[in-house]
């Protein structure tokens, strides 16, 4: 008998758990969960370690450490010129993950309309079950030019009930980068209709071929109206210590501290302490990842192009979503999740089916996502391995 309460019912365990799983059984190379294969800088390793060591190991303030909010507020200077107050303006959270919970919670009244971008990170259409919010959704599109979105889908979702809208750029799983131009659309659309704009930045410093990042919080009536959500996990390659951020003017953290506080309180404060000194001290560690990154994002698209899939080359992130169209057609299979429960008993790699990101699964089903955060090694393994099954 399912147990549940009603509001979870819809939602099956999460995919990630469900193909990492798949891939443990078969010993697949996991390019499903997006996780490097790698430990970030080994200094905020030994912070947290003498963090632990020099009895930092009781709570700490419920929206942070001090050195870890100041950290925050310095590293975004520099990557998005905005300035936000440590003590009022930010907050420490378990991932942002956790943040997204925590803003849709504390800022969204039942009934209340949101609009998420479809495919969608699976944790936003949960997060607004929970605050008890209906969802709308503006489709993301395949095109010759990558994946886009029109103005007019945007501006169809809009209605006197929205109250927020979730944006999440660069994105996951497509590698889309939102221009300066789009980002302009959806800041118009909220400040015509008073929508808050909750921005999931978490692949702020991923972007390629000298893709710029653009904060929405940097338009013109945006500050006053965006939560800046992100975290250091993908950043630093450490996405086990879960602890994120979020950045916005001294309401919206309100509203996100007082569901933070009863959520989880707050967030282990040696891995706080490891996270400010990676911050402060090592930012080459974040090139050298970026131009890491650039290259496995080439190596696994020219082998998966070769084996026949259809690749539009992500500008960001850690992803890239491909057409198997043609490649499930010589297997006999159809959809997304027939190929990616193929994939690690055939092939020995694993993937993401991205129609559990849709709100209309058709749409994703001619896709399949995978993750290139890798070592060289892991990622030659995986084509060696495509090859021997799909050639
Ligand atoms: N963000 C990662 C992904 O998209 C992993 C998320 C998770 O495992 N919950 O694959």
């Amino acid at each position: 008998m399912d147990q549940r309460a009603k509001r979870l019912q819809p939602f099956a365990t999460t995919i990630f758990s469900e193909m990492t799983a798949l891939a443990n059984h078969y010993e697949a190379v996991n390019l499903a969960q997006g996780f490097p294969d790698f430990d970030g800088p080994i200094q905020g390793k030994q912070a947290a370690i003498g963090a632990i060591q020099s009895n930092h190991n009781q709570y700490t303030p419920l929206h942070g450490l001090s050195d870890l909010r100041r950290a925050i507020a310095n590293w975004n200077t520099d990557l998005n010129n905005l300035t936000y107050d440590p003590d009022s303006e930010i907050t420490v959270t378990n991932g942002c993950t956790e943040a997204i919970t925590a803003a849709l919670l504390g800022l969204v009244n039942p009934e209340d309309e949101v609009i998420l971008f479809e495919p969608y990170y699976d944790s936003y259409r949960a997060a607004c079950a929970f605050a008890g919010a209906h969802t709308k959704f503006v489709t993301i599109d395949p095109t010759d030019d990558g994946f886009t979105f029109t103005k007019e889908a945007l501006e169809r979702a809009f209605t006197p009930r929205t109250r927020a809208i979730i944006i999440n750029t660069p994105h996951n799983p497509t590698g889309m980068v939102m221009t300066p131009e789009q980002l302009g659309w959806i800041a118009d659309q909220c400040v015509q209709h008073d929508v808050i704009a909750i921005a999931d930045e978490v692949y702020e410093q991923l972007t390629y071929d000298n893709t710029p990042h653009t904060s929405i919080a940097t338009l013109p009536h945006m500050r006053e109206r965006t939560l800046v959500l992100s975290s250091m996990g993908n950043t630093f390659s450490l996405t086990g210590w879960k602890v994120g951020w979020a950045l916005g003017p001294a309401p919206l953290t309100g509203a996100l501290r007082s569901a933070h506080q009863f959520i989880t309180f707050c967030v282990p404060g040696p891995l706080q302490l490891g996270c400010a000194t990676m911050l402060n001290d090592c930012r080459q560690d974040v090139e050298d990842l970026r131009t890491h990154l650039q290259s496995m994002r080439d190596k696994l698209g020219s082998a998966l192009t070769e084996l026949g899939f259809h690749i539009r080359a992500p500008k960001g992130s850690y992803f890239i979503m491909a057409d198997h169209t043609e490649v499930s057609k010589r297997l006999g299979l159809n959809t997304d999740i027939e190929l990616c429960r193929w994939l690690p008993e055939h092939a020995a790699v694993a993937a993401i089916p991205p129609s559990v990101f849709y709100n209309t699964p058709d749409l994703g089903h001619n896709f399949i996502r995978f993750s290139f955060a890798k070592t060289e090694p892991t990622i030659d393994r995986a084509i060696h391995r495509l090859r021997l099954a799909l050639s």
